[in-house]
């Protein structure tokens, strides 16, 4: 009998699982990568020295499990948000994976799985619909408006519908960049706890880029609230794989029913902290790429294409009768963007100056040869 190479649907995987593919964005090896909003600077070389020190240090010890429930690396991740949110934390506040997509995973392994739902507002990060799916947990796509901001009216009437336990808010969201007012968490919060009561997980991940404070002072008095964060973008340490939440101690408590034992390497942890040590510098290239990021957006307004507004490290600007071939022409000119699916747009994710150049010649191009 002539058998073909095995395929995923020849296994017997999970029935949700079949006909799907693994998420990912193409890694394309062009000049100037804007696809994926990573920070286009590497780290400075005072911090890879100081990474090799305690990575050095913690090999020293790499016969031994790492500190299970990872209490350096929280009480500094509790100090930094204390320092730059306006909102204090302890370590008690804090729970650390191996980037924000684990700790988002672990919340809907406690909160969510089989018989359960959660929402989120689309066009908005896809993993959110993904993980909860690797999770067993039901999706529902909520609304938003035309211009991407959260339509709180029907966002609250969804809550209320499905009742959802576990409500996703992304701030600023991607792919759109849109931030959300404080005043729609609170409101979608009300909600979720008249409906559940449920969890409500505001994603941070973009929130340094952002032209408001982070959402984080929300959590006084609300038990039920989380915000997700990561050190893969503002951190400039996409690499890392280190991701982190804040909210009540039950909640930490709650998480560490899931998590795997020993989850996050002492390697991860040394090279995290050192990175801590170093946030003043970082977030100083934070400031770099916010003045980009304005300037994607003014340019590419003055070219003449549609921009919505964004708080965090990319762009996402259109029309295109058809951005697949957009994506592709950008593409032939040596820059990768991103095409997230939503009809007519791309994004753009804020590199250096002359990565932004690059592709404002090439988008520069693209319009004079549409119009
Ligand atoms: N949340 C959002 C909104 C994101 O865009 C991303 C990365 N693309 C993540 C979370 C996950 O980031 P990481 O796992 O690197 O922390």
């Amino acid at each position: 009998m002539e058998t073909g190479p095995l395929g995923i649907d020849d296994l017997p995987v999970r029935e949700e699982l079949r006909g799907k593919s693994a998420y990912g964005a193409p890694q394309l090896d062009v000049p100037v990568q804007l696809n994926t909003n990573e920070n286009p600077y590497p780290l400075p070389e005072a911090l890879v020295a100081r990474i090799a020190e305690r990575v050095t240090e913690a090999a020293r010890g790499l016969n031994r499990y790492p500190d299970r429930d990872a209490v350096e690396l929280r009480t500094e991740l509790a100090r930094y948000l204390t320092r730059t949110a306006g909102h204090r934390v302890a370590t008690e506040n804090i729970w650390a994976a191996n980037g924000s997509n684990e700790v988002l995973q672990q919340l809907l392994q406690t909160f969510g799985g089989p018989g359960r739902t959660a929402i989120g507002f689309e066009p908005s990060y896809s993993m959110h619909a993904l993980i909860s799916r690797g999770t067993g947990t039901g999706w529902i796509s909520g609304p938003r408006n035309d211009d991407f901001t959260i339509d709180t009216a029907a966002a609250v009437r969804a809550i209320a519908e499905n009742r959802p336990e576990v409500v996703f808010i992304t701030s600023p969201n991607n792919p759109t960049g849109t931030a959300v007012a404080a005043e729609t968490v609170i409101e979608l919060y009300e909600a979720a706890q008249a409906a559940g009561p449920s969890m409500v997980v505001v994603d941070e991940a973009y929130v340094e880029f952002s032209h408001r404070p982070s959402l984080l002072p929300l959590l006084a008095g609300r038990p039920h609230l989380v915000i997700s964060r990561t050190m893969s973008k503002a951190f400039g340490a996409a690499g890392l794989r280190l991701g982190y939440l804040a909210a009540c101690p039950a909640v930490v408590d709650a998480v560490q029913l899931v998590r795997l034992p020993y989850h996050l390497s002492a390697v991860t942890q040394a090279t995290a902290l050192a990175a801590l040590e170093h946030t003043d510098t970082l977030l100083g290239y934070v400031e770099q790429l916010k003045t980009e990021r304005d300037r994607l957006v003014a340019e590419l307004r003055a070219i003449g294409y549609e921009v919505t507004d964004s708080d965090a490290n990319f762009v996402q600007f259109g029309r295109f009768p058809d951005a697949h071939a957009a994506w592709q022409y950008i593409l032939d000119r040596g820059v990768l963007v991103r095409d997230n699916g939503v009809p007519g747009r791309l994004r753009v994710t804020a590199g250096t100056p002359a990565e932004n150049d690059a592709f404002l010649d090439a988008v520069r191009e693209l319009k004079k040869e549409q119009s």
